[in-house]
């Protein structure tokens, strides 16, 4: 009987390892994939005034015809997040993230 419960208690410890180690390497990715931060809230009057939309397709052209396809965060000057983030931050929205497909009338080409 003790050998049984020990290849148990052996298999349990197994299991709760593998799960430790998947945990760990989640939390390690998500933290390379998107900045930390509060996101922009479209809603935000700031963000309403500037025409921000988290995904740039979205812009009312009407509105904003500026905007031009292909213009979003991620090749904007101001952007701070690093290339293949999801998110960065950006000095026109102090302490919070935009997403890197956004978009906002303050949009400066990356030279
Ligand atoms: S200024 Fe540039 S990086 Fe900041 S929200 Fe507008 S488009 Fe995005």
């Amino acid at each position: 009987m003790k050998s049984i419960n020990a290849k148990n208690e052996r298999r349990e410890f197994l299991k709760l390892g593998s799960l430790a180690v998947a945990s760990i390497a989640l939390a390690v990715y998500s933290g390379k994939s998107a900045a930390q931060g509060v996101p922009v809230d479209e809603k935000d009057s700031v963000a309403q005034s500037l025409g921000y939309k988290a995904d740039a397709t979205k812009i009312d052209k009407a509105k904003f015809p500026k905007y031009a396809a292909g213009q979003q965060c991620a090749n904007c000057q101001l952007y701070q997040g690093k290339s293949g983030n999801a998110s960065g931050a950006c000095p026109i929205f102090p302490g919070k993230v935009v997403n890197s497909e956004a978009w906002c009338s303050a949009y400066v080409k990356k030279a």
